[in-house]
């Protein structure tokens, strides 16, 4: 090869798209124009960086969630003042008082956060959301008890007020579902006058309207991704945020008998050109993506070959033979879902997103 570069990166990036984030909010204020939008970003906002993802959204979301004390808090030290929800409320005295004390608004779902509040001599008034249990069974208090557990917070000297009721949806990622419908009715039979309501994620967004109610709480489709199996982010109107892209580190051209990666798995069957490239589940591709996963090599897909490494990945470049070191490779994001590639890792999207660690950079694009 000849006209190999004298320098490339060697490393991944993830490419998030601010516009993108944007557009995915305006797409649920399109789909829910009459509920307020708690922006979900728990889990460092689906990986693509907490503050950059509120950041972004911050003049457009209503609200943010996340699931940890610790992730709100970041936000706090950073500056932001919007309203920040805590997923999964506070599990001690400390947390109540840093809940307080930094104006968050803690979900309360359990006996134990009550008692929690009313021996609490924290003297910052302190907003709260109640969780209903209307059959997911994770977290939340039994319908039944809705009543008693409004009396007993208005009676807590710490609670200035409640937000309203709050609930999760087990299966709404199936269309025309009757266990969806069968919370929904749980849910719309609890008597709490003059409280708001919350229970649609982003599978309900899209395709419960009757769900959407005075909150909407969208994650993942803020991040351009379907929750659906059967169609992308994409087919639904949304713009994939993150684009996790590295380049090509070395080029073989390997004879048919050659074999490729850990464990021996691929065996060239033909004279192959094999690309690697700097990505691997050390950045938090997937390790079990099978041969054949689409890989972008210059814009082309060319199939993955052999094992996932820590750091490497090995392509098929046979159908991009003229590809050299240093070329762009794309693993998801723009023109690749990240849906396809979990199809091909026997994995949701989701879990994807999550995984991309701390060692890949994130560059925030306008
Ligand atoms: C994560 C989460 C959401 C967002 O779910 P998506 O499927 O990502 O839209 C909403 N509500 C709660 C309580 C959550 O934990």
């Amino acid at each position: 090869m000849n006209n190999q570069p004298t320098a490339f990166l060697n490393y991944p990036q993830a490419i998030i798209d601010i516009g993108g984030l944007r557009h995915n909010l305006q797409q649920v204020r399109k789909l829910a124009p009459y509920s307020q939008i708690m922006a979900v970003v728990k889990a460092d906002g689906y990986a693509h960086g907490l503050e950059g993802v509120v950041r972004s959204l911050s003049t457009e979301a209503d609200a943010f969630a996340v699931s940890r004390l610790e992730e709100a808090l970041m936000l706090r030290q950073a500056g932001h003042r919007y309203p920040i929800v805590l997923l999964t409320g506070v599990g001690n005295k400390e947390e109540l008082q840093l809940a307080a004390a930094y104006h968050l608004t803690p979900v309360i779902h359990d006996v134990i956060q009550l008692d929690l509040l009313r021996q609490s001599l924290v003297t910052t008034p302190l907003a709260v959301w109640i969780k209903v249990d209307t059959g997911m069974h994770r977290l939340g208090f039994p319908p039944e008890r809705v009543t008693e557990v409004i009396a007993s917070l208005r009676c807590c000297q710490p609670v200035a007020s409640i937000m309203g009721l709050m609930s999760h949806l087990a299966n709404a990622d199936q269309v025309e579902d009757s266990y969806t419908r069968q919370q929904l009715e749980v849910f719309n039979n609890i008597s709490a006058p003059g409280l708001a309501r919350s229970i649609a994620n982003s599978a309900a967004i899209m395709t419960y309207p009757q769900a959407h109610l005075n909150w909407v709480r969208p994650g993942i489709m803020l991040y351009g991704v379907s929750p659906f199996t059967h169609c992308t982010g994409m087919d639904m109107g949304l713009k994939p945020v993150m684009t996790l892209k590295s380049c090509l580190i070395a080029i073989h051209r390997l004879c048919a008998g050659d074999k490729v990666g850990y464990g021996i798995t691929w065996t060239c069957s033909k004279p192959t050109i094999v690309g690697v490239a700097a990505i691997g589940y050390g950045d938090g591709y997937p390790r079990h993506a099978v041969s054949g996963t689409p890989v972008l090599v210059n814009g082309y897909p060319v199939p993955l070959i052999g094992r996932v490494s820590m750091d490497m990945i090995t392509l098929d470049l046979d159908h991009q033979p003229t590809a050299k070191v240093g070329d762009p490779v794309v693993v998801w994001g723009e023109r690749l879902p990240v849906e396809e590639i979990a199809h091909h890792a026997a994995t949701i999207p989701y879990e994807l997103l999550c995984q991309v660690t701390a060692r890949v950079p994130r560059i925030w694009n306008k």
